[in-house]
């Protein structure tokens, strides 16, 4: 089987993961409420996306 030759350092495997962590979300306005919400999600207050209802209303 493919094997290492050799081990990875610590320094190039801390290179490695310096891409790995998680940003934070991007929040955009409810354009119904104005309540922030996900983007690419319906609003969790109003239960809107692209101005139309789509789940039923949290509240
Ligand atoms: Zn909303």
């Amino acid at each position: 089987m493919a094997h290492p030759k050799r081990k990875t350092s610590k320094s190039r495997r801390d290179k490695r993961r310096s891409h790995h962590a998680i940003s934070d979300v991007t929040l955009a306005k409810c354009s119904n409420c104005g309540e922030l919400h996900r983007y690419h999600h319906a609003c969790s207050e109003c239960g809107h996306y692209r101005g139309r209802q789509v789940t039923k209303a949290a509240n």
